[in-house]
């Protein structure tokens, strides 16, 4: 008796151990089967090569970006269109890692748990993309074979209107020798969200935002520059003479000699702080994509690297999406949405399906001196930059010309739209460019009067 006992007791055991394991089971069923579902590994989606078979991209207009048909993944119709979005869209072998029909794969699938594969067609659902495809097509155009990235996006929804990496490629159309030609080093990199560059100039925009708020007459004083100073062991060089100037004019002429020195005053620990606060040194998350983290070396310095330090040409690394998020912080108050390249997405039945609200920074800047600073960039339009090239829209920006050792310098130009219309916060990067205002202000120019000429 005593043996049928404890085998009863045994098998009770077994059987409560199979409850639990089958409740588990449909627990994670019901929250995680979608995901399961859209893996690679799915060959209901997916070819052979990895391609997702069903769903539609398109931009924010409605024009096809990417879609399927006949079991075919195709793209655009246009060969530009193809090559400004890869970096967004994707590539046929998910090389690029930052494309949507990698990372929007759970909004384009149209799961349906109850019919599983027989819920999938050729359109899936239209995934809309937050970017427009004509000031990509303009921003990879005026690019002009240079690499380089561009992004423009919305500081209040997030929405990103315009971001191109290059180099790029027609997917349609992919190089023999992508793989072997130093031309296309880097290709799968999307250069905006995972690389880092010297910052230049456009750094001395957080120097200022720190003198602001750490040395009090810091905007009343009269500075001189002599076109260069000694700052430590070292001089600090300008490329030119600049004489009297206001810090107003010390910004928009972008003096070396005056905002080193104001690096060594504010310390490096100061400087270092500030960075951090203004999420430069941050990775951002942006669906499935984690940013590139800027570095600075500030603290740590010599004072002659501080002094270089704060003027953006010392060791230290920024990356695109950061410093674009920080001047978006600036013209919307201190705060600023977080990027998104998802605009809506419409189910096979036509419904709207619901995505995640917009997201916010913490308070990268506070908000009397992200006024100030509003202020400043404002001016070095009106003083420093050819204003007559941006639309008649209130614009302020800084421009950054980093030296590179093959003579030709790295360009940058930054900042936003102080506008409720179009409350718009851009960067422009150009390798080996030239001219930051020159260049990388011409490029910005031209994508920016896309966006505000599209109804
Ligand atoms: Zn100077």
């Amino acid at each position: 008796m005593r043996k049928i006992e404890q085998r009863v007791r045994f098998c009770k055991l077994i059987l409560l151990v199979f409850i639990l394991g089958i409740i588990v089971f449909l627990v994670r069923y019901k929250k995680d089967s979608g995901k399961w579902y859209t893996q690679p590994f799915n060959k209901n989606l997916y070819s052979g090569s990895g391609e997702l078979l069903t769903g539609t991209l398109t931009d924010r207009y409605g024009t096809i970006l990417s879609g399927v048909d006949d079991g075919y993944r195709y793209y655009s119709g246009l060969p530009l269109v193809r090559t400004a979005t890869l970096h967004t869209v994707g590539d046929r072998n998910n090389k690029i890692g930052t494309g949507a029909l990698t990372n929007l794969r759970d909004y384009l699938v149209p799961y349906n748990s109850r019919k599983g594969a027989s819920a999938i067609s050729d359109r899936g659902n239209e995934v809309r993309l937050s970017i427009a495809a004509d000031a990509c097509v303009t921003a990879y155009t005026a690019l002009d074979g240079k690499a380089g990235c561009i992004g423009v996006y919305n500081y209040k929804t997030g929405e990103i209107l315009c971001l191109v990496s290059a180099p790029s490629y027609d997917p349609n159309n992919v190089p023999e020798d992508i793989e072997t030609n130093e031309a296309y080093d880097g290709i799968y990199v999307n250069r905006f969200f995972h690389s880092v560059y010297a910052p230049g100039s456009v750094f001395k925009t957080l120097t200022l935002q720190a003198a602001l708020e750490m040395i009090p007459d810091a905007a009343s004083r009269t500075y001189v520059c002599e076109g260069s100073v000694k700052v430590g062991d070292n001089t600090v060089t300008c490329p030119q003479k600049h004489g009297k100037l206001t810090l107003s004019d010390a910004y928009a002429v972008s003096c070396n000699c005056v905002f080193s020195q104001l690096a060594v005053e504010i310390g490096g620990d100061k400087m270092t702080e500030y960075v951090r606060k203004a999420g430069l040194t941050s990775s951002y998350k942006i669906h499935g994509i984690s940013t590139a983290k800027g570095s600075f070396e500030l603290a740590s310095s010599t004072v002659n690297r501080l002094g270089w330090g704060g003027v953006g040409l010392y060791h230290d690394l920024v990356n695109p999406c950061s410093l674009m998020i920080y001047y978006g912080a600036i013209a919307n108050g201190g705060k600023a949405a977080l990027p998104t390249y998802l605009y809506e997405v419409i189910d096979q039945k036509d419904r709207r399906l619901d995505i995640p609200e917009t997201q916010f920074t913490s308070e990268l800047v506070s908000p009397d001196t992200a006024a100030s600073l509003r202020i400043y960039m404002k001016n070095n339009m009106a003083k420093s930059y050819d204003s007559t090239r941006f639309p008649n829209v209130p614009i302020g920006a800084k421009s950054g010309t980093v030296e590179q050792q093959t003579g030709k310098s790295n360009s940058w130009f930054a900042g936003f739209i102080d506008s409720e219309e179009y409350p718009y916060a851009f960067v422009v990067f150009v390798e080996h460019g030239g001219s930051g205002s020159r260049v990388a202000g011409d490029i910005a120019a031209k994508v920016l009067n896309t966006l505000i000429a599209v109804p």
